[in-house]
């Protein structure tokens, strides 16, 4: 499903677009600031993002810029959302890395047109995370690693796209349940541990399993910083 994190601190205004893009059958976060929409964006990747101009901690451009840093939004379609018209901001925030720019009041069926074409664009782009020595093609859904094509079952690569997508950080057992099986899937904790080890076997077999690391009593963590194995 697709997910869209919109960001904005008039409540009326974000409650209104999320329940449009419910409507149009998309997933949908609300962050009320920049810091919360940062939170957001560490546990759930999202595939487009409306970010208001105007927000109380930092502002919407100076958010962008962080959102932009991390590897796995850069190439996010963004739309911002501004009450200002003038020529001159709508350049400062396609300069920032905006990918569109709507004035104030929205008209929700030009938003959602918008939302439509820049996913269509951006879904032609091929997807690719790549960590240490693995290389997985999201679009393609493939995994290579060492340029080899790897026979990889379904679980397994979503699992372990969940955790290419997010290095560096620990997930308990339930949180990967969450994320990769869905949270409408009631299922015992033992499946992630099933699934971890066959993707482990998978990953041995080319020396990449100490990448996915046991942190024992909390869960477990994708790295290439071996430093860190327990
Ligand atoms: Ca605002």
């Amino acid at each position: 499903m697709t997910h869209i994190l919109i960001v904005e601190d008039e409540p009326e205004i974000r409650k209104m677009v999320c329940l449009a893009l419910k409507n149009a059958s998309y997933e949908t976060s609300e962050a009320e600031n920049s810091e919360q929409a940062l939170r957001l964006l560490l546990d759930k990747r999202s595939d487009l993002i409306i970010i208001d101009w105007m927000l109380p901690d930092i502002s919407g451009i100076k958010l962008i810029r962080k959102i932009r840093q991390r590897e796995i939004h850069k190439q996010t379609p963004i739309i911002m959302l501004t009450a200002r018209s003038e020529e001159e901001d709508k350049v400062s925030g396609l300069d920032a890395g905006a990918d569109d720019y709507m004035t104030k009041p929205v008209s929700i069926r030009e938003l959602l047109a918008r939302i439509k074409a820049l996913l269509r664009r951006s879904q032609g782009y091929e997807n690719i995370l790549t960590i240490a020595h693995l290389q997985l093609n999201e679009t393609a859904h493939t995994l290579h690693i060492d340029q080899q094509l790897i026979n990889i079952a379904y679980t397994e690569f979503k699992l372990l796209k969940f955790f290419m997508s997010h290095p560096n950080r620990v997930y308990s057992r339930n949180q990967l349940l969450d994320f990769v099986w869905g949270q409408n899937v009631f299922l015992d904790e033992r499946t992630v541990d099933v699934h971890i080890l066959r993707l482990r076997k998978i990953l041995k077999t080319y020396d990449a399993d100490k990448m996915l690391q046991t942190i024992r009593g909390i869960g477990y963590r994708f790295s290439s910083d071996l430093n860190h194995y327990v």
